[in-house]
């Protein structure tokens, strides 16, 4: 049997994230967007049970690309919402411990590894993601772009900090100026879940 995934709730209000994030963004963006996501994957994984009983594999080429792409929608989405917290209550401010640590080893600073984050958002085009990654072989965090999400960048790597540029993402509030939205965001990322990602991907 296919799995069957499940919309997570948001780990706080729809309005917690305010000034930065509005409510209305987030419910569509959760509700709707995310949703979606869930309901894609679980139809192509559905429709990839149905051709392995009938053993026809005419649409797989389709199939596994839905997987993916919603597969990949779910996923990020999942790590997006608990990357952020209110600001003063766990969001915005510097990472401490271990993880700042490794960001000054392989950024230089906090600032550099913000300045190229930041960067990396704001260019990436179309359905884009700015991702802070471990990447488990050589061993080092790195800031990727995702332009298709689910064309990983590197195989292997796993997201700490995903930042969604999608238009659906901030366009209500702030319309065609991402790099606001960007730059405003940074108040509300919460460094303990990243420290928690790190940890556990570090091993
Ligand atoms: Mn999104």
């Amino acid at each position: 049997m296919a799995k069957k995934y499940e919309l997570p709730p948001l780990p706080y209000a729809y309005d917690a994230l305010e000034p930065y994030i509005d409510e209305q963004t987030m419910r569509l963006h959760h509700d709707k967007h995310h949703l979606g996501y869930v309901n894609g994957l679980n139809s192509a994984l559905e429709k990839l049970e149905a051709a392995r009983e009938s053993g026809d594999f005419a649409l797989v080429k389709h199939l596994s690309r839905e997987a993916a792409f919603h597969g990949s929608g779910h996923l990020l989405h999942s790590v997006f919402w608990p990357n952020m917290a209110p600001e003063g209550n766990g969001g915005g401010g510097e990472p401490t411990g271990e993880l700042a640590e490794q960001i000054n080893k392989d950024f230089g600073s906090f600032a550099n590894m913000k300045a190229q984050f930041s960067a990396a958002s704001n260019a990436v085009e179309g359905s884009g993601w700015g991702l802070l990654v471990w990447e488990p072989v050589g061993g080092q965090l790195e800031v990727l772009q995702s332009e298709k999400h689910h064309n990983l960048t590197q195989w292997g790597v796993v997201p700490l900090l995903v930042l969604d540029v999608w238009e659906h993402a901030y366009y209500l509030k702030y319309q065609n100026a991402r790099a606001k939205y960007v730059e405003a965001w940074w108040n509300v990322v919460n460094w303990a879940d990243v420290a928690e990602r790190f940890k556990a991907a570090r091993g």
